[in-house]
């Protein structure tokens, strides 16, 4: 935990989330600015800032994420049509909170490249 992340927070509880998952390792809620129909944010409970600052030993945890990630798209009834996974990297990817996180879109068609 660091105590000035902002998915810390919610993640403890002190900052409300719209939870939609959890598990020891993962977090998932609801995105405040959603850019789709479904926006969720898929975090792992232990802060690591970004991509940037993960190592070999978080690969177990990283994949949790994504296979977390692809079971709440389906929970969300989004597998089918197709849904986009994204992990913005520092600030020139668009990185605003600085908590890894693998923001889920779908509920729409996506344009590519993205912006
Ligand atoms: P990024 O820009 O990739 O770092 O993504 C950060 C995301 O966090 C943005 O999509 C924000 O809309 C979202 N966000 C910021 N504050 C909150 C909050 N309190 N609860 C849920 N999502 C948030």
């Amino acid at each position: 935990m660091s105590d000035d992340c902002l998915f810390c927070k919610i993640i403890s509880g002190e900052i409300q989330g719209d939870v939609v998952y959890q598990d020891d390792d993962v977090y998932a809620f609801r995105d405040i600015n959603p850019q789709a129909p479904t926006h969720i944010l898929i975090v792992p409970k232990r802060h690591i800032p970004s991509m940037n600052e993960a190592a070999s030993g978080d690969a177990e945890l990283l994949g949790k994420l994504l296979l977390a990630a692809a079971r709440i798209a389906k929970d969300e009834g989004v597998s089918e049509d197709g849904y986009r996974l994204v992990i913005n990297t520092n600030r020139g990817a668009g990185q605003s909170v600085f908590h890894i996180h693998v923001h889920l879109l779908g509920g729409r068609q996506m344009g590519w490249p993205p912006g």
